[in-house]
């Protein structure tokens, strides 16, 4: 039934909360500054706001969430898959509004903002999927929906037959389709000079001369030569400094490669939203969109993408539960529209998940493995298994380091073709990323988790998984296979259950593995140097207690016992795939392959280092490994109990089962070595650090600096007169260095105690000096929409710790002051003591320290016209730690005053507000 469009909004006031004022806009237009207490007060009684992202509004308020008019509700609605910063400003730049110059009050330009987004729901381009869906959701209690189905000129119907119809978006995907397998990879070399010509094709004729780049290209092309010995890959380390452009340097060679030989190369960088950014660059390779989603395949683990039925299993929740349909209703907007399901960095906005519960967003990921791959219904529409042969065929492939590094260790890198070219950016994450690949937790969340992978959801929690009986029973087909199945999810019976943790701190533990886990408790708090530490405890093993020696052989006799059955049923499956070669569908024959994978790789080499650990308490660790104990804290409270076990150089896995089976491979980045002052001994360190030193054939070196005068552009400050132990002198500092710059400013910090403690102190003094402050681990945002905000206002503050160092690719004036509260040492635990032996006692630290500073510095200069400084508030800082800055580039030690006066005169233009 349909009646007149109409584009009407809803009679409430628009609020934008800052740090401690709030602009109130009335419905009938009247504009209003209140204090927090006023709004909270006005939004007791019973006003419904429009607001830009109601939690961190809530936040900011220091109230519970409440119930609002969320513009971004609409946006995800309105333009699903489509990224827009999460800020009034955000919303009205994506919606088309001209922000730059439209100087007006947040507020009125929300309004404005949600005007247009309704505008743009008409009939004609939104799909009777999409009216359906709206349906849905203003069944589920939507607030907007009532306005979305006028803009719509669609008659509200409260008697629709099945809320859940309209939610099946699944239904209207495209397929997939199989194709033959891959030709084997050819072996052509590709040298310096068609490396050239591709890198300059790439760049047009316009383009300005970069020498380094075009050198870069050529140094690349030596891990593209013909290998002449097995298991000695070309292995090229090559450090390319900010503005080289590295990125299309490498890109020439890999893809003219892939092309002469018809296999793809495989590029690896270290975060999600950086595979994103190469995906940019190769649009000059690839202008044309269509042949781009060709030859460019971006790859993420199983846990990044949605998972068609666990979406289809949250709709069928929505006939119990009819407010979930709002959820669901955007998320289905979303897999209607998205370009590969990727719900991480790909096309969903990251606030997404802040605004309705990270649960019902990534929580709809194939996060467990539970995957039952062509038993499921929508296996032909399944955004993973379209990217895994899209990935076949492709030229390039977008990885990650963890991708790669955990793939390569179970042998399934690139499926039945494992790639023989790789390309590691961000090459300084190696060692970080095999450290965490390689590892292994025998922890009590681990184990909880691993029981919940064989025996699925138990208890009164029954959310939705799939145990393994429900994954592989139809495919057991004799009684031995039947009853080890069930021997399996007996033994699974004995790992910690919901509330292990509680019973563990209660000391009523349930099972061998509880029992266990409480010994190591008391192992921990018995022995460790400071039990009142917020951040974590952990112990050595040293000599095992009786008690302890007890609990790990029953909870080792109890995993022996799993592991035996767990090895009969891949037995059974593996032996399926060999007796009935001749009569399996390729569909069952898949779903068997990847069962028997998962099993051998999730549970029994799990197992085998689980009992391995267990058996270390009692004899020794072996001498590649570091094991401890630990209480693992969140904000001083206890989340988890557990053993770990890390290689102490994770190279060595890394070299093993990445590199030596490749032809060529290159590791790259701008921060390769450190500036100790000794360049030798600054490649020696990159080469140990990137696992070179375990290959035989020696590693080539490659080095292009970076074009930029650093000297010129940016600034090194070390402030002498700021105590770095009392927080007022901190913050005060933080303070006057943010205002004097006029923002455009991250803080870094060692410890989030300390970020918070700053973060309190200066918000007020620095939202009346007219500059919006952002803080990770304390807005209600996540670090990706964080990042997004800060690079999207050219004067904002951002407050961060040290890790977030990498994530900040910040080109321009948003990012042009940078300030460390103290020297970022390695934390002195017990991995970091066993590496300091191994690698070299104080040169490891002080390396180690250089090169994160390096990185930090990095930030501030992306392209030729950016400027900035760099300030350092620990004076404990010594000179050895200054190679981490480039040559020529002078560190100033001065006190506060005159770095505030220095830091004015660098940037006279900007603006500021006095406090
Ligand atoms: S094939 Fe697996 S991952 Fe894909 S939708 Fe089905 S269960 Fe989910």
């Amino acid at each position: 039934m349909k009646s007149k469009h109409s584009i009407r909004l809803p009679h409430a006031p628009t609020v934008v909360v800052t740090a401690i004022t709030t602009a109130w806009l009335t419905a009938d237009g009247e504009l209003e500054n209140l204090h927090h207490d006023e709004t909270v007060q006005r939004l007791k009684s019973n006003k419904i706001p429009i607001v830009c992202h109601a939690p961190a509004t809530a936040r900011r308020l220091g109230i519970e969430p409440f119930h609002a008019f969320d513009v971004l509700e609409l946006f995800a609605f309105a333009a699903p898959a489509q990224i827009c910063i999460p800020t009034p400003r955000g919303v009205a730049k994506a919606v088309g509004l001209d922000v730059l110059e439209v100087q007006e009050d947040e507020p009125i330009l929300l309004r404005k903002a949600t005007q247009r987004l309704l505008a743009s729901i008409t009939t004609s381009n939104f799909q009777s999927d999409s009216i359906a869906i709206a349906i849905s959701m203003t069944h589920g209690g939507w607030l907007w929906g009532e306005y979305v189905l006028s803009a719509l000129g669609v008659d509200f119907d409260l008697s629709i037959p099945n809320i859940q119809t309209g939610l099946q978006v699944w239904e209207s995907l495209d397929e997939w389709s199989e194709d033959a397998p891959p030709p084997p990879p050819g072996d052509l070399a590709v040298d310096a000079g068609e490396a050239r010509s591709r890198l300059a094709a790439m760049l047009g004729k316009d383009a300005e001369e970069r020498p380094s780049q075009a050198d870069y290209a050529s140094a690349a092309t030596q891990a593209f030569q013909p290998r002449h010995d097995g298991e000695e890959p070309h292995f090229l380390i090559a450090e390319a400094g900010t503005g080289v452009g590295k990125t299309k340097g490498y890109i020439a060679p890999a893809s003219v490669w892939a092309e002469k030989n018809e296999t793809p190369v495989w590029i690896s960088t270290y975060t999600r939203n950086l595979q994103h950014q190469i995906d940019q660059e190769l649009s000059s390779l690839y202008p044309d969109p269509a042949i781009k989603r060709d030859k460019v395949v971006i790859r993420k683990g199983r846990e990044n993408y949605l998972c068609l039925l666990n979406l289809e299993e949250a709709v069928r929740t929505v006939s119990v539960r009819q407010e979930e349909a709002i959820v669901i209703g955007l998320m289905a907007r979303w897999a209607a529209e998205t370009r590969d399901g990727d719900l991480n960095g790909g096309d969903f906005p990251a606030w997404l998940s802040d605004l309705v519960g990270r649960h019902r967003t990534l929580g709809l990921t194939d996060r467990r493995g539970e995957c039952i791959y062509s038993a499921c219904p929508h296996y032909s529409r399944c955004f993973i298994e379209r990217s895994i042969r899209c990935a076949r065929h492709a030229n390039l492939v977008i990885a990650n380091h963890a991708l790669v590094m955990i793939q390569a260790a179970r042998g399934q890198v690139g499926g039945r073709s494992p790639p023989v070219r790789y390309i590691f950016d961000e090459g300084h994450h190696v060692f970080d990323a095999a450290d965490s690949a390689f590892s292994t937790h025998l922890s009590g969340l681990e184990a909880a988790e691993f029981r919940r992978w064989l025996r699925g959801a138990e208890g009164r929690h029954r959310g939705r998984s799939r145990g393994l009986k429900f994954r592989i029973e139809d495919l057991l087909e004799s009684e031995s296979a039947r009853s080890a199945l069930e021997n399996a999810l007996s033994a699974a019976g004995e790992l910690p259950r919901d509330s292990w943790h509680q019973r563990c701190v209660d000391g009523m533990p349930q099972g061998p593995a509880e029992v266990f886990f409480v010994a190591v408790r008391r192992e921990v708090y018995a022995r460790a140097a400071n039990t009142d530490s917020i951040y974590g405890l952990e112990v050595g093993y040293d000599v095992p207690t009786e008690r302890m020696i007890t609990a790990a052989a029953s909870l080792e006799s109890t995993l022996t016992k799993l592991e035996r059955s767990i090895n009969i049923l891949v037995k059974h499956l593996l032996a399926r795939l060999d007796d009935e070669a001749d009569s399996l569908e390729t569909a069952t024959r898949l779903r068997l392959e990847s069962i028997a994978r998962a099993l051998q790789h999730r549970a029994l080499d799990t197992l085998n280092v689980w009992r391995s650990m267990l058996v270390s308490l009692v004899n020794s660790t072996p001498e590649e490994f570091v094991d401890w104990y630990s209480v693992k804290r969140i904000d001083g409270h206890d989340i988890d109990i557990g053993l770990h076990r890390h290689w102490i150089d994770p190279t060595i896995p890394f070299v093993k089962s990445v590199a030596l089976p490749a032809h060529g491979v290159i590791v790259t980045s701008a921060t390769l070595t450190d500036g100790s002052g000794d360049i030798e001994m600054d490649w020696q360190a990159a080469e140990e650090r990137t696992g070179a030193t375990h290959l035989t054939r020696p590693a080539i070196r490659a080095t292009m600096p970076s074009p930029f005068e650093y000297k010129l552009l940016t600034r090194v400050f070390v402030v002498t007169d700021v105590r770095r132990d009392d927080q007022l002198q901190v913050a005060a500092a933080y303070r006057e260095l943010f205002i004097a710059c006029g923002g455009g400013a991250l803080g870094l910090f060692t410890a989030i105690s300390r970020l918070r403690n700053v973060h309190t102190r200066i918000s007020g003094a620095l939202d009346k000096a007219g500059l919006s402050l952002y803080a990770q681990h304390v807005d209600g945002l996540n670090l990706p929409t964080l990042i997004d905000i800060f690079r999207a206002a050219e004067n904002a503050c951002l407050l961060g710790t040290d890790a977030m160092r990498d994530g900040v690719d910040v080109p321009g004036q948003s990012l042009r002051l940078i300030v460390f509260d103290r020297v970022p040492w390695p934390r002195p635990t017990i991995l970091h003591r066993a590496r300091r032996h191994y690698f070299g006692s104080r040169a490891f630290d002080e390396s180690t320290t250089r090169l994160k500073l390096k990185q930090a510095y990095g930030r501030l200069v992306r392209q030729g016209t950016d400027r900035g400084i760099f300030v350092m508030l620990d004076s404990m800082m010594p000179s050895r730690l200054g190679g981490a800055f480039p040559p020529g580039v002078e560190i100033t030690r001065i006190g506060l005053a005159e770095t505030v006066a220095a830091i004015r005169e660098f940037f006279p233009d900007a603006r500021r507000n006095t406090t």
